[in-house]
């Protein structure tokens, strides 16, 4: 989506200007925004974890600045920028906490690094800190799906499931910066429920993420159902939710009936944050939505998830509520980063 994501000139932006920057496990996007959420440039570097935080935050800093200097700006065109980082974190001290599947002990530890201030210093900006699937979140409330809505939930469906929520203008980050994991809502309270990659059971991302996907079809693999997918596999294709999604639309019963499950683990989902917060909008985003709004199948996908709200949500709210796609694709992390900055700033929707 990027790629064909329309950049602004720098003359034509609308200032104050941002940088936001999305920090992910494998690539670091980074874009300046203007004061209404247009991009006017954007480039990605990677993340390079296993070098540790000083040298991703280095590298981190000169694409800021390369972004700057991309956009045809000067270091003093621009008022903050915004972090968005993987969690767990503290968002008051600046500072990640134990990362998963990244080194905590020794010198070069990723667990209490101070990426915010560290940031500050390599880029010469104040920086905005903020968790990546909330800022996400901020980005569609601000200029995607949600423009529209006063109150917006974002699932953001990847390797995990992130959640931002948003009421009135405000991230709910909680009083621990642990608000809005609804990755981690129990939908099993079973003895046998599925184990959740933060180490707990039962978790919504032990079933709908799209490891708990590929988890779950090698399952129904081993119990030896009949499923173009094995051939596929035999071949030498990887087993990914993009694979499942292909054999689906290719007419294969098993790949969806994966979809179709994941759709109603999802649904339970949604229901619980309906009933927790009743937003104008839940909306879904990330890698995971089998295509979206633009194929059959995704919007089998939304179709199923909707049944499943009306299954078990308060009838006036699974009537109300809108539930659909979001529409920033993988832009929608740097651009709510520098919409947390705007709002720094001292800005309002
Ligand atoms: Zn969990």
């Amino acid at each position: 989506m990027s790629d064909k994501r329309q950049l602004i000139s720098a003359e034509g932006a609308q200032t104050p200007l941002f940088v936001g920057v999305d920090l992910g496990a494998t690539n670091i996007k980074v874009g300046v925004v203007d004061d209404l959420g247009r991009p006017v440039s954007w480039l990605s570097v990677p993340t390079k974890v296993e070098k540790g935080p000083d040298d991703t935050t280095r590298r981190m800093g000169q694409a800021v600045k390369s972004a700057i200097a991309e956009a045809n700006l000067q270091l003093s065109d621009i008022a903050r920028v915004g972090l968005g980082s993987p969690g767990p974190m503290d968002i008051p001290s600046g500072i990640l906490l134990k990362p998963a599947n990244l080194k905590n002990e020794g010198e070069d530890a990723w667990n209490r690094f101070p990426i915010r201030d560290r940031l500050a210093e390599e880029c010469g900006l104040p920086v905005a800190f903020v968790n990546d699937a909330d800022a996400a979140a901020y980005g569609e409330y601000w200029v995607g799906s949600g423009r529209d809505y006063d109150s917006m939930v974002l699932f953001t469906l990847g390797t995990g499931i992130g959640c931002g929520i948003i009421v009135a203008e405000k991230l709910i980050s909680g009083a621990h910066s642990h608000g809005a994991e609804c990755g981690h809502i129990i939908i099993d309270q079973n003895d046998d429920a599925r184990m959740c990659g933060c180490g707990k059971t039962g978790h919504l991302e032990a079933y709908a993420s799209a490891l708990a996907v590929i988890a779950r079809t090698k399952e129904l693999l081993a119990l030896g159902r009949e499923t173009s997918l094995s051939m596929r596999i035999a071949e030498g294709v990887k087993l990914t939710p993009k694979l499942i999604a292909e054999e689906a639309d290719g007419g294969d019963q098993l790949s969806l009936e994966i979809v179709m499950d994941t759709a109603r683990h999802m649904g339970v989902g949604v229901v619980s944050l309906m009933h927790t917060i009743d937003p104008d909008c839940v909306m879904l985003g990330g890698a995971m939505t089998f295509g979206g709004s633009k194929s059959e199948l995704g919007r089998r996908f939304l179709a199923r998830i909707k049944e499943e709200v009306q299954a078990r949500a308060f009838p006036e709210l699974a009537q109300r509520t809108i539930i659909d796609f979001a529409t920033l694709g993988g832009d929608a992390g740097f651009i709510g980063s520098a919409g947390i900055a705007r709002l720094q700033h001292g800005a309002a929707k």
